[in-house]
């Protein structure tokens, strides 16, 4: 049963997503890491309950997220089944594909083939009839723009998508894509893109403007730049963290640059009483055109001092 509080006052936990009919939590939560099969699946419970009990009604997911690959999907497919179906209409899921999937040719990039077989996977995976987005994960320079965008608009005509974006794809082809997807009556909700305070680049790019003067949302991915704009690190590389992986986040990103940056960022967050975490995520909700921040937490902690912010 989740809490019957859990929305509190709309306007402080949601924002229009650009100039659409959907509105989106400021903080919403991501499921790249830590919500795999080798992830404890009561922590992953655990986080998604409280997120949802405190008016998170976005998920966001693709087809590789784990790991292994799908497994954040059967997570998030055994979350429905056990507790969220109820809830499915105050839910707002979304997936992506673009990254290497499977093996062949068709198991990656930006072709009908891969995107309508990984979608049916998803939706497999995930115990869903329809997801409420979804994304091309990263922009395929091989395959024709049509061939990809056409496949988005009919999956919304299909009814297996009710909402399409786009992740990670340069500012030229984004212009030609929402004119593609306007033209055909399937506008452009979202674009998902990599922005914190150490890596600007939508904003220099152009693209957040972009997407704010078109009516398109922007949320913004690895808003904590996966923990480096936290506490995490101030003393060491903790062994339970994701730089202790040294994966997707290497130690050599632990530099005396960065620790004086923290070290500037705890003062001004002690002036706001506000945590590293929370002066991160506040920078970018302050920025005109941003939506929501994508949060990934490996616990309840972390989600309840991220979401403190709003
Ligand atoms: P963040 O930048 O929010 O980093 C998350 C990590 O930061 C956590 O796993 C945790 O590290 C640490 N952390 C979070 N909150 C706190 C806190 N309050 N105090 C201390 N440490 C904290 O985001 P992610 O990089 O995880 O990305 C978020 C989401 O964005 C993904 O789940 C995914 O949905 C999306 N994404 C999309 C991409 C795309 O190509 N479209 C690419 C990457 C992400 P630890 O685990 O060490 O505890």
């Amino acid at each position: 049963m989740a809490s019957a509080s859990r929305y509190g006052e709309m306007n402080r936990l949601f924002n229009r997503c650009g100039q659409s009919g959907v509105l989106l939590p400021k903080v919403s939560l991501g499921m790249w890491h830590n919500f795999g099969a080798e992830d404890p699946y009561e922590r992953s419970r655990a986080i998604t309950h409280y997120a949802f009990d405190h008016g998170i009604t976005h998920f966001d997911l693709a087809n590789n997220y784990g790991p292994p690959a799908g497994s954040a999907e059967e997570t998030m497919g055994r979350l429905m089944e056990q507790d969220f179906a109820p809830y499915r209409d105050e839910l707002f899921i979304s997936t992506k594909a673009g990254y290497l999937m499977w093996d062949g040719p068709y198991g990656e990039w930006g072709s009908r083939k891969y995107l309508t077989a990984s979608l049916d996977q998803s939706l497999r995976r995930m115990k869903l009839d329809y997801v409420d987005l979804f994304y091309s994960h990263r922009y395929d320079p091989d395959t024709p723009i049509e061939e990809t965008l056409q496949t988005l608009v009919d999956f919304v005509r299909q009814g297996k998508a009710l909402y399409v974006g786009i992740s990670n794809w340069p500012l030229e082809p984004l212009k030609a894509a929402t004119r593609y997807l306007h033209e055909r009556g399937v506008p452009l909700l979202i674009y998902q893109g990599r922005l914190n305070m150490i890596d600007r680049k939508p904003m220099d790019e152009g693209i957040l403007a972009f997407c704010r003067q078109e009516g398109i949302g922007f949320i913004a991915y690895s808003p904590l730049a996966q923990g480096l704009l936290t506490d995490r690190y101030l003393d060491g590389i903790p062994s339970d963290s994701r730089m202790a992986k040294e994966h997707f986040l290497k130690s050599e990103r632990r530099t005396p640059e960065l620790l004086r940056m923290l070290h500037d960022l705890q003062q001004e967050g002690q002036a706001h009483g506000r945590t590293i975490a929370q002066e991160a995520l506040a920078w970018i909700l302050a920025q005109e055109g941003v939506t929501s921040v994508l949060v990934g937490v490996s616990s309840v902690e972390q989600l309840k001092n991220n979401l403190a912010v709003i």
